[in-house]
This record gives structure tokens, sequence and C-alpha cells, in this order.
């Protein structure tokens, strides 16, 4: 078997998140949206597995953060003060043979002309900036005084907020408040899949601390951010912390890292870490007239703390844990003949199914009671799928598929038929190696949960 090539892979996966529900194109039978996209039934899963775990250790797992969910409408101010309003550009030029319209940074560059990716043509209009944000009307009037954007980042509500969420978790610096949630930009290009979409999620901490840590609280959630991703099956080598030059950092940043990950289209950002200094809250006790200064008991000073801001897409990881997971190895059918078999080796972790349970066959009463017992005993603790359809083989492909880490089978055996000294007990498939053991049934909670948490 050749290994596919990279858009190979690349035109699988995307074929298997169709095909399985993990993702669909928004709005498909009407042609779709350029830019969206919809979570299927195992999208979703994987999508709310990945946000738990995030919450999980960067939240509840911490003294020091504490969460919130800022609304996705704010008051255009909001914007206007943290230069949104003004600089939250991409340049823009359209090739004039195609009509494309392109990302300036995105051309393709043939002898030092810089050509359209579409047609290859070359007259291209020069580059002018295009505001990403996307504009909306709140109330009945649709003018000036009613104009407000789709927010481009979860972080401003953040930092609006950060004087009420200090007063009232009484943290002292450094601390951080972290939030998940949805961001619009009206990317020029969505492109590779949902990895550059109009419609995302972030996940976004901002950490408070004194200026002369800053740097340090840099490099300590760079390093932070980067077990993480190990810690949810991404292997350390398909991970690179990029040190953003001086020259494409944001003006008041003195310090970024990009995560990157290696996409089968390339190498790509899942993640800036950035140090903002005091900048945002500093434009917004301008802009506000409101103090946002904070109080050091200790040495009776008054203010404005830095910022460290790891910020993560949603939707890219989730790519990235596909693409990651992706893998085709050999197996044997019904028959011994060995196939091509599909697997999603994700982390159990972040699995959208934790376990399968399949009665040996579906017309013996005895077999679907007791897996479906086995369901209803397993289900307090993990998503639990009951599959009783088709040979055993095809139902366990069905699941390497999709990535379930375990498969449950209740035989004769368990039923105490031909052993007694096996009644009761079942066998554990693990989906990597295949291999099956012998476990009682009474032991599945604990022995799973340690495999999964
Ligand atoms: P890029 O350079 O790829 O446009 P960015 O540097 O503008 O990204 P940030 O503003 O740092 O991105 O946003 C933080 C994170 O939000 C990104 O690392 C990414 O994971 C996610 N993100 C940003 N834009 C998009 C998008 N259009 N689609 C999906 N995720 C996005």
């Amino acid at each position: 078997m050749s290994e596919p090539t990279d858009s190979q892979r690349m035109e699988k996966i995307v074929s298997l998140c169709k095909r399985r529900g993990f993702i669909f194109q928004s709005s498909e039978i009407y042609g779709g949206l350029n830019g969206c996209w919809d979570y299927g039934p195992l999208g979703v899963e994987l999508k709310r597995n990945l946000k738990n775990y995030w919450w999980r250790v960067v939240v509840h797992e911490r003294d020091d953060v504490v969460g919130m969910d800022g609304s996705i409408l704010m008051n255009r101010a909001v914007w206007k003060a943290s230069g949104h309003e003004d600089t939250f550009t991409d340049p823009m030029v359209d090739c004039r043979s195609c009509k494309a319209r392109l990302r300036a940074d995105q051309l393709v560059e043939k002898k030092g002309i810089k050509q359209c990716p579409n047609c290859g043509g070359k007259d291209l209009t020069s580059p002018r900036a295009f505001n990403l944000m996307f504009k909306t009307f709140v109330g009945a009037t649709e003018d000036e005084s009613s104009l407000t954007y789709l927010r481009p980042e979860t972080a401003q509500s953040i930092f609006v907020q950060f004087k009420s969420v200090l007063e009232v978790s009484r943290k002292k610096l450094p601390f951080g408040i972290a939030q998940i949630g949805k961001a619009f930009r009206n990317e020029i290009n969505p492109r590779n899949f949902t990895f550059r979409s109009r419609e995302f999620e972030q996940m976004e901490l901002e950490y408070f601390c004194r200026a002369e840590e800053g740097m340090q609280w840099l490099d300590y959630w760079k390093e932070e951010r980067l077990k993480f991703y190990e810690n949810i099956g991404i292997a350390r080598d398909n991970l690179h912390a990029l040190t953003v030059p001086d020259e494409e950092r944001a003006f008041y940043s003195k310090g970024t890292y990009d995560i990157e990950y290696d996409f089968p289209f390339g190498r790509q950002e899942l993640e800036g870490v950035a140090y903002r200094t005091d900048y945002d809250l500093s434009q917004h006790q301008k802009a506000s007239g409101k103090s946002l200064e904070y109080f050091d008991e200790e040495t009776k000073q008054r203010f404005i703390p830095h910022v460290v801001e790891p910020s993560a897409g949603v939707d890219r990881t989730v790519l990235a844990l596909i693409c990651e997971a992706y893998s085709e190895d050999e197996a044997p059918d019904e028959k011994g003949k060995m196939e091509t078999r599909i697997v999603l080796r994700f982390h159990p972790r972040i699995a959208p199914i934790k376990c399968a349970v399949f009665p040996l066959l579906k017309n013996k009463e005895p077999l679907v009671a007791k897996a479906k017992e086995i369901v209803a005993l397993l289900r307090p603790h993990m998503y639990v799928f009951y599959d009783e359809t088709g040979a055993i083989g095809r139902r366990y492909r069905r699941q390497d598929e999709i990535g379930t880490p375990f498969g449950v089978t209740v035989d004769f055996e368990t039923l105490g038929e031909k052993d007694p000294a096996l009644r009761d007990t079942v066998t554990l498939r693990d989906r990597d190696s295949m291999k099956q053991e012998r476990v009682p049934v009474k032991d599945l909670p604990s022995i799973l949960v340690s495999r999964i948490s």
C-alpha cells in the first residue's frame, strides 16, 4: 500500500468528516455559505471534549484563574478603543482577469512577479485595507448610531469586565480570566476546510501580571500550552513554537509565540501566545474614563496590570486532532483476509464516544439484556454507544473509523454458559492494538475511567 500524498490525505479526512458526521458545510442544501461549518453528532462531541478539557486545565485545576462568558455584541466604543475599527484589516487585492478577491500576502510569486493563485493572472490592483469585522445594527434603525460589530475575538469582553471580575473574585496578581466563545471575521479567503472560517470559536485566557514579570509569564504559558496539545494526543514533533519576529508583531506586544501544527496543507498557526503589555486595559481606561487599575495592598500602589494572552482556536484544534488521529492500517476481515482499516487514533480523553457495547448476537435476548445493563452501568461515567447490527468485525470497524477507543462484547461466556468462572465477564477490545482482554463487568467503570481521564 503506497502512502497517500498530503492532498489525498486531506481529501480523505474531509470526506470522512462528512460521511461519519463530524463536520458538514453550513446551509449545504442551499449551496453552502463560504467559511461557515456545522458540526454533526460526532463533531460536537469532539469539540465539547476539547473545550471541557481546556476549561478543566486552565480554570478548574488552578487557583489563579476564573472564567467568564461575555456577549458577542458589545458597545461599538469597545472596538474603537481596542483599535479594531481602524486597524483590524487585511490587505486585499483584486485580480482583474478572474475578478477574485485575494489576500495580498497569499499571492503566488513567480520570477519575482506576483500572480493570482486562481488563474495565474498578473493584472492585480494595488492592496487596500479591508476590515474583517462583520457589521450589524442594534435596534430598529439602521444608521451610524446603531452600528456595531460581531466580535472578532473574545478577549475584549474580558478587558472591559476586568474590574468587575477582579472585585468579585478577590484575586491578587498574577491571575487570569478565561473565556470560550464564538468570534467572527469576514476573512477574504476562507480555506483549508475549517482552518480559516468566518465564524469560529476561541479559547482565550488573559493572564494579568506585573510589568516586570511579563516576559516570564509569556514563556511559562508557551510551555503550558505545548503540554496541553501533547495531553490531547498531538505528537510534540508535529508542534512548533515560532518566535514571531519584531516586524510581524502587533506594535504593543513585547513578545509573541505562534504555536503551529504540521497540517497536511502545511505548517499553520493553532494558537498565539502574546505578551500584550498594558495596551488593552490602558486603551479602555482612556476611552471609558473608568479606572481599570489594580491596587496593591502591600505596596499601596495603583497601576494598570500587564497581560499575557494564550489565544487558541477551537475549530483549528479540532481539525488538528482529526488530522493527527487519521490513519490507515491493515486488519483481517470476517474471512481472515487482510483489508485496509481506517482508524482515528484519538486520545481517549477527547474521543467523541468512549466505549461501544455489543451483544454478540442481536436475536439472543439474554445477550441483549446484559449488554443494555452494561450500557446503563457505564452511562453515568462516559458517553457510550450501543450497537447490535451486523457482524461483530463490522461493528468494530465502524467504531475504529470514528475513534472509539474501547469496545465491550457480551458473549455466551458472559452468561456463564461455557465456563461458570467466566460468568459476568466481557471482552474489552483496544482500538489501536485490536487486542482483547477478559474483564469482570463490575470492574469496567473503573478500568475505563482510569484509561480515559
Ligand atoms: P491568522 O494569522 O491565521 O489569520 P491570527 O494571527 O489573526 O490568525 P489571532 O488573532 O491570534 O489569529 O487569533 C487567535 C486564534 O484564533 C488563532 O490562533 C486561531 O486558532 C483562531 N482563529 C483566528 N482566525 C481564525 C479563523 N478565521 N478561523 C478559525 N480560527 C481562527
